[in-house]
């Protein structure tokens, strides 16, 4: 096991207040009506979370499970669904809720699979807009941060499945 170190990013304070600015803005942008939230998981579910209860427009909520395919470690762009959502969207508002996006292959491939329903409108939520590895421009309606790179972790995001649970975003660091 290759060992690393956990470098603070963003303290959990910081986190709730952009969480709180976001949701002035969806809760604003979608008066008057009302919105399927589907969080992409695993990673998006402590975000989606802490998002839904600042809401005051009517929300249903529902998930989806993606994973890439392909040879190497890194995105592919090849996605499948391997848990679907169980409400229908059509003629619905969607906001898709995600943990972060980095090349943007997952939730391009995704937005354009979601358009054969029909939905009213879909846009994108993401806690972590994360744009130096971008390699297709994808519209995130609403960013948490931006940051430029870095392996995160923390607040949902895991590394082998571990650290989802810490309440700050870290960046790991390999020793050298
Ligand atoms: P993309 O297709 O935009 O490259 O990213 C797909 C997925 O890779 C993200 O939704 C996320 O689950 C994972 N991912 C990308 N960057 C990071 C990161 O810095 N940390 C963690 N934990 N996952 C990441
Ligand atoms: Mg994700
Ligand atoms: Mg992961």
């Amino acid at each position: 096991m290759e060992e690393y170190q956990l470098v603070p990013r963003i303290k959990p304070e910081e986190l709730q207040k952009r969480l709180d600015d976001l949701a002035v803005r969806i809760n604003r942008d979608y008066e008057g009506t009302s919105l399927i939230i589907i969080g992409v998981l695993k990673g998006a579910f402590i975000f989606l979370a802490d998002m839904v209860r600042r809401l005051s427009i009517p929300v249903e909520v529902d998930f989806v499970r993606l994973a890439s395919y392909g040879e190497s470690s890194e995105t592919s762009g090849k996605v499948k669904i391997t848990k679907d959502i169980e409400l229908s969207i059509k003629d619905r508002n969607v906001l898709i809720v995600e943990d972060i996006v980095d090349t943007g292959l997952t939730i391009a491939w995704y937005l354009d699979h979601l358009r054969q329903y029909h939905p009213e409108s879909i846009k994108v939520c993401a806690l972590i807009d994360k744009f130096e590895r971008r390699q297709v421009e994808v519209p995130i309606d609403y960013a948490g941060i931006r940051l430029e790179k870095g392996f995160l972790v923390g607040y949902g995001l895991d590394f082998s499945e571990k650290h989802r649970n810490l309440p700050g975003i870290y960046e790991v660091q390999f020793q050298k």
